[in-house]
C-alpha cells in the first residue's frame, strides 16, 4: 500500500510535467513508476541454466551467470512474467540424438514445474493461459510461463507435441542454430559446414508441426528460423505467429533479425514481435570485439558446445570477469538501442504487434538492462520516447496476452469443429 501511495504522489508530479519531451528525468521516472506498477511486464525469453534443477541453483539468490533473473531482482526491477525456456541445442539427427535431446527437454520442464509447484508456490505461479497470467499476477505472485526453443527434441514424432502441451509449453520455436528436421535455421552450423539452406524453408514435417501447434494452442515461434522458413510458418499457420526473441533487420541487418516482410507477415497473422535485448542483434559489433570474444572462448575452451556446463564456479567467474573487460573496452548496446528497434517495429507495423524479451542467461542483456533488477530502465526509456501508459501496457505484455488468447480460442474452435 505504501508503495502505491508513493506512486500516486509521484503521478501528480508526472502529469503536471506536460509533454514527454519537456519532462525532466525525475518526472519521467515518476511517470514510469506509475506505469510499471500497473502493467503486467512479460519477458518472452529467459533461459534456465544447466544447474537449474539442482541445489546449486537458487531462484532467491543472484549470481553472475545463469541467475540474471531471480525473484528478488524481478521484484525490485518490476519484471512480472518471464517465459522460462526449455532449450536443447541442436545435435545429431538420429535415434540416440533425439533420445538425449528429449530427456534433456523433459528435465527442463520438470525443473520449471518444481520451481513453481514445490519450491516457491507462494511466490511464483505457472501460467498455462492468458487468464492464468492475469489471475496469478493479481494474487501478488510472479508468473512463469514455458517456451520451447528448438524443435529438435521431438525428433520426427509429432505426438510429443501433445506431451509438451501437457507439460505447459505455450510457444514452440522450430529451429535453433543449425538446420533440423523441421526447417532451416537463420544460422547454419558452420562447424559442420552446413549449406545456407537444407529445406529451402520449413520441411513437410515442419508444416505438420505448425498445424499441430495451431490445434493444440501453442504459439508458433519464428525466432532462429531462416527468412524463408519464417515466411513459410507465417503462410502455414492458421493462428497468430510470434517472434519470441528477435529484432529488426531494418535497423541492424543481422541474420537473426526480421526483415520488413517478416514483420509485416507476423502482423498479418495477428502475432507479435518480441524485440530482444541482445547486443549483436541490436547494433553491429566491431570486428575487434568479435575477435576478442572468440579468442577468449578458444583460450577457455568455451567455444565448444556444452563447455559452459563443465566449468567450475571459479572458471565461470574468471570468464565473466574477462567478458566484463571486453564489454568495458567495446561497450554493449544499451536500452536506447533496444527502444530504437521497438520504435522501428511500431512505425512499420503498429503498436499492437510489438513486445519485449531479454534472452537473459542465453547471451542477452545490454547496458542498462543487464539483469531483471534493471527492467524498470526500459519503461523509463519508453516514457521518454513519448509512449502512453496504454501503449506501454501493450508493449510490455498486453499484445502477447492478446496473441495467447487468440491462440487458445483458435485451438478451441478447431476442436469444437467451429473452424
Ligand atoms: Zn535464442
Amino acid at each position: 500500500m505504501l508503495r502505491r501511495l508513493t506512486y500516486a504522489t509521484l503521478l501528480v508530479a508526472g502529469f503536471a510535467a506536460g509533454p514527454a519531451w519537456a519532462a525532466s528525468d525525475a518526472e519521467l521516472i515518476a511517470r514510469a513508476r506509475v506505469i510499471q506498477d500497473k502493467v503486467i511486464s512479460i519477458d518472452t525469453h529467459v533461459d534456465i541454466p544447466a544447474n537449474f534443477s539442482t541445489d546449486a541453483y537458487d531462484m532467491m539468490k543472484p549470481g553472475p551467470r545463469g541467475q540474471l533473473v531471480h525473484l528478488p531482482t524481478m521484484i525490485s526491477g518490476g519484471l512480472d512474467a518471464p517465459f522460462l525456456i526449455v532449450y536443447v541445442g541442436q545435435g545429431e539427427r538420429n535415434t540416440a540424438g533425439y533420445a538425449r535431446a528429449l530427456a534433456d527437454a523433459f528435465g527442463k520442464f520438470a525443473a520449471i514445474h518444481k520451481l513453481a509447484e514445490q519450491l516457491y508456490p507462494d511466490k511464483i505461479g505457472l501460467a498455462l493461459t492468458a487468464a492464468d497470467v492475469r489471475r496469478i499476477h493479481a494474487s501478488g505472485r510472479k508468473v512463469v510461463l514455458i517456451g520451447v526453443e528448438n524443435g529438435y527434441p521431438i525428433g520426427k514424432d509429432l505426438r510429443l507435441l501433445d506431451q509438451f502441451y501437457d507439460y505447459g509449453a505455450r510457444y514452440f520455436g522450430l529451429t535453433h542454430n543449425g538446420h533440423n528436421d523441421l526447417g532451416d535455421s537463420a544460422q547454419p552450423d558452420q562447424r559442420n559446414k552446413e549449406p545456407a539452406a537444407e529445406w529451402k524453408g520449413i520441411s513437410p514435417l515442419g508444416k505438420q508441426v505448425v498445424a499441430r501447434l495451431n490445434a493444440l494452442g501453442i504459439m508458433v515461434d519464428v525466432s532462429h528460423s531462416s527468412e524463408k522458413a519464417t515466411m513459410d510458418m507465417i503462410a502455414a499457420s492458421t493462428a497468430p505467429v510470434i517472434a519470441s526473441h528477435s529484432a529488426a533487420k531494418g535497423v541492424n541487418d543481422h541474420a537473426r533479425n526480421l526483415s520488413d516482410a517478416g514483420l509485416e507477415g507476423i502482423k498479418r497473422t495477428g502475432g507479435v514481435v518480441q524485440v530482444v535485448a541482445f547486443d549483436p542483434y541490436l547494433r553491429p559489433v566491431l570486428a575487434e570485439k568479435t575477435a576478442a570474444i572468440a579468442a577468449l572462448g578458444k583460450e577457455m575452451g568455451t567455444d565448444q558446445p556444452g563447455a559452459f556446463g563443465k566449468l567450475t564456479p571459479a572458471q565461470v567467474a574468471a570468464f565473466d570477469a574477462r567478458m566484463a573487460e571486453i564489454h568495458k573496452q567495446w561497450p554493449r548496446a544499451g536500452v536506447k538501442d533496444l527502444v530504437d528497434h521497438i520504435d522501428y517495429v511500431v512505425k512499420k507495423i503498429g503498436i499492437d504487434y510489438v513486445g519485449i524479451s531479454s534472452d537473459f542467461n542465453g547471451g542477452g542483456g545490454i547496458d542498462g538492462w543487464s539483469n531483471a533488477g534493471k527492467t524498470f530502465n526500459v519503461t523509463v526509456e519508453l516514457v521518454r520516447r513519448g509512449y502512453s501508459e496504454e501503449q506501454i501496457g501493450k508493449i510490455w505484455g498486453g499484445n502477447l496476452l492478446r496473441v495467447m488468447e487468440q491462440t487458445e480460442r483458435h485451438a478451441a474452435d478447431l476442436k469444437s469443429g467451429k473452424k
